[in-house]
C-alpha cells in the first residue's frame, strides 16, 4: 500500500509512523527490531529505513602506506525492510539516495525493492561524505534528488535506462525531504523552495520534513507550499530532545533553531534523564498542536531509542 493511500484512507485521522536507522555493521539486527516492537501498539502503517553512503576510511598498512577504502558503516537497508515487513506486517519505506550510486546501480536496487513488494521510496540526494564536507555525485550518478525522482518515475512508466523495449512498470509512491528551516546549502529560503517545487513537479507524491522543535516553522512552511500550489501531503518529522548535549548538536547537524523555552527548560535540568522528560513533555505539546492543525501523520525519528517516542505516543493518541 502506498503512503498516500494510507493517508487517504485515514480521512483526516492522524497516523503514527517512525524512521529507523540500520545498526552499525556487525550489530545484532534483532536488538533494533525488538526496540521498536512496543511502538507497534500505535499501528504504524509504514516504517522508514534510512540509507547510508560509504565513507572513505584510511587503512594503515604495516609497511607504512595508507590505503583509502570506501566502507559503509550502516549497511543492510534493503534486508531490514524485508525483516520489518515479515515481522510487523508494516509497509517498509526504504530511503534511496543519489550519493555513492550510479544510475545503473540505482536501477538494480529499485528492482530489488520492487521484487520484495515494496511500494514506497523516500528519494533523497543523501548527506555529503563526512571527510569531504560537500556532496559529490558518483560518476554516472545523480546530483540532485529531482534527477533520481525522474528515474523512479521513468520506471513507473516502464522506461529503463538502456533498454529499447517497454518494461513491466513499477508502481512506487515517492516521498521527498522538505526543510521548514531551509536546507543548509541553499543560499536563501526562496531558492530552496523553488527546488522543492521542482521535486514535486518531477513526481514526488508527498513531503517529509526535517525535524523541527518550533511548530510555527512547520506552519509557515506548509502555508508557503500551499500558496505555491504544492498540494501533496506534508508529513512533519519529529524528534524528542533527549540530552542536554543535543541542544547544540542537533542545531549544528540539522541546521535548525531550538525554541528559547525548550532550551531554558532543558538547561535547568540536572540530569539527562530529566532532559529526556522535558523532551517528552515538549513533544506531547508539539504533537497536540500539530494534530489540531490537521497533519496527516506524526512521523518520529527514533534514532535507536524509542522509549521517549512511546511516551509521547501514549500522551497524544
Ligand atoms: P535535494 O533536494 O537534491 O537538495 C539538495 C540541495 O541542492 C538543496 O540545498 C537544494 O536547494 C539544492 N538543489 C536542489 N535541486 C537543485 C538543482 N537542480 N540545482 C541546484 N541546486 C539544487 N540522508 C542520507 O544520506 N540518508 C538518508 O536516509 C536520509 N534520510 C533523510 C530523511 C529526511 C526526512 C530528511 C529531511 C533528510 C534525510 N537525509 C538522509 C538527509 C539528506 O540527504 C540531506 O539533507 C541532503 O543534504 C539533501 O537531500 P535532499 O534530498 O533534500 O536534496
Amino acid at each position: 500500500t502506498k503512503v498516500t493511500e494510507y493517508i487517504q484512507q485515514a480521512a483526516g485521522k492522524p497516523l503514527f509512523s517512525i524512521e529507523i536507522i540500520p545498526p552499525l555493521k556487525g550489530q545484532n539486527i534483532n536488538q533494533l527490531l525488538d526496540s521498536i516492537d512496543p511502538l507497534m501498539e500505535f499501528k504504524p502503517p509504514f516504517v522508514d529505513v534510512t540509507y547510508h553512503r560509504e565513507e572513505l576510511i584510511d587503512k594503515h598498512n604495516s609497511d607504512g602506506s595508507v590505503l583509502r577504502i570506501p566502507i559503509r558503516k550502516r549497511p543492510g537497508t534493503v534486508g531490514i525492510c524485508a525483516r520489518l515487513m515479515e515481522r510487523f506486517r508494516v509497509d517498509a519505506v526504504p530511503h534511496v539516495i543519489c550519493g555513492g550510486f550510479t544510475r545503473e546501480e540505482t536501477e538494480d536496487m529499485l528492482f530489488d525493492l520492487h521484487y520484495l513488494g515494496i511500494d514506497n521510496v523516500l528519494v533523497l540526494r543523501g548527506d555529503p561524505e563526512k571527510s569531504a564536507g560537500v556532496f559529490t555525485a558518483k560518476k554516472g550518478g545523480h546530483a540532485y534528488a529531482s534527477d533520481l525522482i525522474r528515474q523512479v518515475c521513468g520506471m513507473n512508466q516502464g522506461v529503463l535506462l538502456h533498454e529499447e523495449t517497454q518494461a513491466s512498470p513499477t508502481n512506487f509512491c515517492i516521498g521527498v525531504a522538505g526543510y521548514p528551516e531551509k536546507h543548509f546549502e541553499a543560499t536563501d529560503y526562496d531558492t530552496d523552495f523553488g527546488y522543492l517545487k521542482k521535486k514535486v513537479e518531477a513526481g514526488a507524491d508527498y513531503i517529509v520534513t526535517q525535524m523541527f522543535f518550533d511548530n510555527q516553522r512547520y506552519f509557515k512552511f506548509v502555508e508557503r507550499c500551499r500558496a505555491e500550489g504544492i498540494t501533496v501531503p506534508i508529513i512533519p518529522g519529529l524528534k524528542p530532545l533527549a540530552t542536554k548535549k543535543q541542544l547544540t548538536v542537533l542545531p549544528r547537524i540539522f541546521h535548525l533553531d531550538m525554541p528559547e523555552d525548550l532550551v531554558r527548560a532543558a538547561e535547568q535540568c540536572e540530569t539527562d534523564q530529566q532532559v529526556r522528560q522535558v523532551g517528552v513533555e515538549w513533544g506531547i505539546q508539539q504533537c497536540r498542536e500539530l494534530i489540531e492543525y490537521g497533519i496527516p501523520v506524526l512521523h518520529f525519528y527514533t534514532m535507536g531509542k524509542s522509549d521517549n517516542v512511546l511516551q509521547i505516543a501514549r500522551g497524544v493518541f
